[in-house]
């Protein structure tokens, strides 16, 4: 493992308190309020703790009966909501978004009003020992009738409390759609609250389509049976079904959580994360459930590192993809942005740029090359590979006259700028000048699909990845 792959400030958007929480605190708040344990000592109760991978539904959600168990007062969800932020810090952690289910934690009265209260104290009590501040998504649980969905969006929406940014549905898939609960997304919309959905994790591509239809999601939780609708052929995705396609538009980016999705669902080293960034799915690297499935925020950078080839380059994306994907006001994801940019410091060797083939031709027979629009944009666009499906199928969706050309970097000098994008806060490659044929180092044929979408081409992905792994 290349350590300097995943050294940098992480950005976590997917982590659960209840999944997260430290055996030897399950086992102090079970004595307290006298809550039997599986176990003697901590040693036993994180062996216990640990869900294995193949290991039935049932038995692995036996874990969070524990911890919900013990955390019904509000002295224990401070204490947890705290611990969670030492942990996050200490693991490199730069912002982190933390998320509980406040209907679980009314079992002995705490209303789901004092539940957010008290994770917000945890949380304010660790901002101020670790400078990390982070904040809270409030699920709703599919298993749960909608009214209970509600009455959880509407404590999110009336706390008041500036930590909670945006909300999730969580919990069993199966024969549970997000379509159920749309009414009380629609709150969080209409209160602007972010909206996450967990969907495709545990079951097919048909519930990402119905939280896409139905709740308007900013974020999709894991979503990695959206493969189920990909046609694969020579280890890559070729075409996209109409469901995959409606995710990829939607820009909504993927939560990944390797490790989680391993205990339920696909080994590491058959998920398909890799696959669907190649195919400009929009991919961040989280940790899920820290202490049930015995990982952290940068184990699941390594594995990406270890199992999918992400270089130093592909991991700082994913960071950055999610910084940009963060629930925060506009300054503070801007801020947040830049921090990670500089964190990691990486820019890559070779980057694209979709030129009209007859304009390339012309330029590259006069030595060189200013497209069209560069008279009204005062730059040249340039995009980095995993950057390029996007803007393409946004800008050229159908266009049959289009030239990928790789760019060695280097040639371009000072007048190659990282700034925003147009509406984003994502960093895109801008050039300042003409662009010389000699800083061209290959030329791609880009065919649109019969959807009139993009795929890159196998060849530009070997031109372009093999230099980011130099
Ligand atoms: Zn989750």
């Amino acid at each position: 493992m290349n350590a300097a792959a995943v050294g940098g400030p992480i950005v976590v958007l997917h982590d659960h308190l209840d999944g997260g929480v430290r055996p030897q605190t399950v086992l102090d708040l079970a004595s307290a309020y006298d809550v039997a344990v599986p176990a003697r000592d901590v040693q036993e109760l994180a062996e216990w703790f640990t869900i294995t991978p193949g290991m039935p539904f049932v038995e692995a959600f036996s874990r969070f009966d524990l911890v919900g168990a013990v955390l019904q007062t509000p002295a224990a969800l401070v204490r947890v909501a705290r611990e969670a932020v030492e942990d996050l810090a200490a693991d490199g952690v730069v912002h982190a978004e933390l998320r509980f289910a406040p209907m679980l934690h009314t079992l002995q009265g705490m209303t789901p009003a004092q539940a957010i209260e008290a994770v917000d104290a945890g949380l304010r009590e660790a901002a101020a020992t670790t400078g990390l501040d982070a904040r809270i998504i409030v699920c709703a649980m599919r298993d749960q009738p909608e009214e209970v969905s509600i009455e959880a969006i509407r404590a999110a929406v009336n706390s008041g409390c500036d930590r909670v940014v945006g909300v999730d549905l969580a919990g069993g898939e199966v024969g549970h759609p997000a379509a159920d609960h749309a009414a009380a997304f629609a709150l969080a919309h209409d209160a602007g609250l972010g909206v996450t959905i967990h969907a495709g994790e545990m079951d097919g591509a048909h519930q990402v389509a119905s939280a896409l239809d139905t709740c308007a999601p900013h974020r999709i939780g894991h979503g990695w049976r959206i493969i189920d609708d990909c046609v694969i052929e020579h280890d890559r995705i070729v075409a996209l079904g109409p469901i995959a396609t409606a995710l990829r538009a939607s820009g909504a980016p993927l939560e990944i959580c390797l490790t989680s999705n391993a205990c339920l669902g696909v080994p590491v080293a058959d998920h398909p994360v890799r696959l669907l960034r190649d195919a400009g799915f929009q991919v961040t690297l989280n940790p899920d459930d820290r202490a049930i499935t015995t990982t952290s925020a940068r184990r699941e950078l390594e594995l990406a590192a270890e199992h999918h080839g992400f270089t130093r380059h592909d991991v700082a994306q994913a960071m950055e993809r999610a910084a940009v994907a963060a629930f925060l006001p506009d300054g503070e994801r801007a801020a947040l942005v830049e921090r990670v940019r500089a964190g990691w410091d990486v820019t890559p060797a070779r980057i694209v740029h979709l030129a009209a083939r007859e304009e390339w031709e012309a330029a590259r027979r006069r030595g060189s090359y200013l497209p069209v629009g560069f008279a009204a944009d005062g730059f040249v666009h340039l995009s980095s590979l995993q950057q390029l499906l996007t803007p393409a199928n946004r800008f050229y969706s159908g266009r049959g006259d289009l030239v990928a050309l790789v760019i060695d970097a280097h040639f371009l000098g000072s007048s190659l700028v990282w700034e925003p994008g147009t509406g984003t806060d994502e960093y895109f490659p801008h050039l300042y000048g003409a662009l010389t044929p000699e800083a061209v180092l290959g030329e791609f044929e880009m065919t649109p699909c019969a959807d009139g979408s993009f795929l890159l081409p196998n060849a530009l992905i070997r031109a372009v990845g093999r230099s980011l792994a130099e």
